[in-house]
């Protein structure tokens, strides 16, 4: 039976997923992921089990355990996740797997609420598994569906980018039939009866022809064939590209070839539309991903040649490239945008950690921070932090300094991956001094509760101090910062490992 509903395509993803009969789902907060995961948590029909991960690779861990044993599986991550994630996903696929597993890598094109900005379809060269990059709710739907199956075909799990754009996007969504009561496919163990080199062999011969002829003659893979001018594209931009044609006389004779599927790249059906058009426009976000595969062919244009910007489009981008196709460098987009420029987003005026950053900015020792609400401090006026270089990265950076200073890591960093930072620490007898912003919760990607992870800690660090700032600003006023700073110079002063766990309650959550 098929019925058809008008849908966001945070929807449809969610329905895809009820409709391929997920059993287990796995995510891991942070923009734009925490969206889908919330999705979930709240329209829980008790056909999946769901949980909040500190880490992407144990995520990632957990889904692969879930399949072998014929659960069909959802992995959750934003895009910096998939570089966690990517040690199990690239021996997943030589592994091979049982039931289908699905990755949802949420890309942030243009870094609204991320420290970087990256293309997950990447991964799809790294991993070698196939990529789907919808372009709306139909797409979003009808590529989960199939990736659940092509995921059993071929043994390996598959990626599916996704952005904030496409979950917010709405359109109508054609329903199959659910998938209830189906237990996928269990894993096959007579693999171990091959090399490791030969289970690679074994995916090269026998999976990536699956996944290649996907790619090659899926209908999610569009063609509109016009004039001479083609734009090729792939997600959110796809739908973008087509409202601009339409919607303009100027573009009526222009070509569209629309990739919901990016990887393996379909060489195939794209030098069959390259051969066909005098000029290419390619447009993408974040990176040049289908640029840099069909640049060789000629005269195509896009990023690489200044005629699109990196990271998000929008209209008036592409209406700016085609008005400027004969040009070989338009030369537009040459400005680095700045923190006063585009506003600053500073933490929260309330915040209480507020006394520790005026605190970290009079020290004279580097400070190393961590992705979360300390980053924030590091632009002025705080400058409280010196550096940011990963989630849960504070501990390992703050070792490389070439005296003792100082990792500011959250709770929630800590648990994530901070903690083997740790474990190099007290391992190297390193000088570091580690203040833990203890508030329970990861506060920056929505509020999901941290665990706790103190007794740990204590087990390798016995100079652990306990700060409630909370409670001695009630009961001391200005003193408490003053109190506190005597704390961190004292320990400052110490050679080796040192914790002071400042504890407050975050004012949002
Ligand atoms: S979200 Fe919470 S921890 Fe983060 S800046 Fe605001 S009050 Fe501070």
């Amino acid at each position: 039976m098929q019925n058809t509903i008008h849908t966001t395509g945070l929807d449809a993803l969610y329905l895809a997923s009820i409709d391929s009969g997920v059993k287990r789902i796995t995510a891991v907060a942070g923009f734009p992921i925490t969206a889908v995961a919330e999705k979930f948590i709240r329209d829980n029909d008790n056909t999946y089990d769901l949980h909040w991960f500190t880490s992407e690779k144990s995520a990632m861990e957990t889904a692969l355990g879930a399949s072998v044993c014929g659960c069909r599986s959802l992995v959750l991550v934003k895009h910096v996740g998939m570089n966690l994630l990517a040690d199990p996903l690239i021996t997943s696929v030589t592994h091979t797997i049982g039931a289908g597993v699905v990755i949802l890598a949420g890309d942030d094109p243009a870094a609204f609420g991320s420290q970087n900005e990256q293309d997950s379809r990447w991964y799809g060269k790294i991993a070698e598994v196939m990529v789907f990059d919808p372009s709306g709710s139909q797409s979003a739907y009808s590529c989960l569906t199939r990736a659940f199956e092509i995921s059993e075909e071929a043994s390996a799990p598959v990626i599916i980018r996704i952005t904030d754009r496409l979950e917010k996007s709405e359109g109508c969504v054609l329903r199959t039939t659910p998938r209830t009561g189906v237990q996928g496919k269990h894993f096959e163990p007579s693999v171990w009866k091959l090399t490791m080199h030969g289970k690679h062999q074994r995916f090269h011969l026998r999976s990536q022809p699956i996944l290649i002829r996907e790619a090659e003659a899926s209908p999610l893979n569009r063609v509109s064939l016009k004039g001479t001018v083609g734009m090729i594209s792939s997600g959110v931009v796809s739908a973008i590209v087509d409202s601009t044609l339409s919607a303009d006389n100027r573009w009526a004779d222009v070509s569209h070839l629309a990739l919901d599927i990016v990887s393996p790249f379909p060489y195939g059906l794209v030098a069959d539309f390259l051969k066909r058009h005098e000029s290419i426009l390619v447009a993408e976000e974040s990176e040049p991903f289908i640029e840099s595969h069909v640049r060789v062919f000629g005269n195509v244009s896009g990023k690489e040649t200044g005629h699109l910007p990196y990271g998000i489009l929008d209209k008036g981008h592409i209406v700016f490239a085609l008005e400027n196709l004969d040009k070989a460098h338009p030369g537009e987009y040459t400005s680095i945008q700045t923190i006063a420029e585009r506003g600053p987003r500073p933490i929260c005026s309330d915040c209480p950690y507020m006394p520790l950053y005026h605190i970290l900015r009079r020290l004279d020792v580097m400070i190393a921070g961590d992705m979360g609400c300390s980053i924030r401090t590091a632009p002025e006026p705080l400058g409280a932090v010196d550096t940011g270089f990963s989630l849960g990265g504070a501990i390992s950076t703050a070792c490389g300094f070439n005296k003792k200073g100082i990792a500011v890591i959250g709770d929630f960093g800590l648990a994530h991956s901070g903690i083997v930072g740790l474990i190099n620490a007290v391992d190297h007898g390193s000088d570091v001094l580690v203040i833990v912003l203890q508030n329970d919760v990861a506060a920056m990607t929505g509020g999901q509760p941290s665990p706790d992870v103190k007794e740990a800690v204590r087990a390798l660090v016995p100079d652990l101090e306990t700060f409630d700032l909370d409670a001695s600003v009630r009961n001391m006023g200005d003193a408490a910062a003053e109190e506190l700073e005597r704390v961190i110079q004292e320990k400052l002063a110490q050679k080796g490992v040192s914790v002071i766990y400042v504890k407050c309650k975050c004012v949002m959550y």
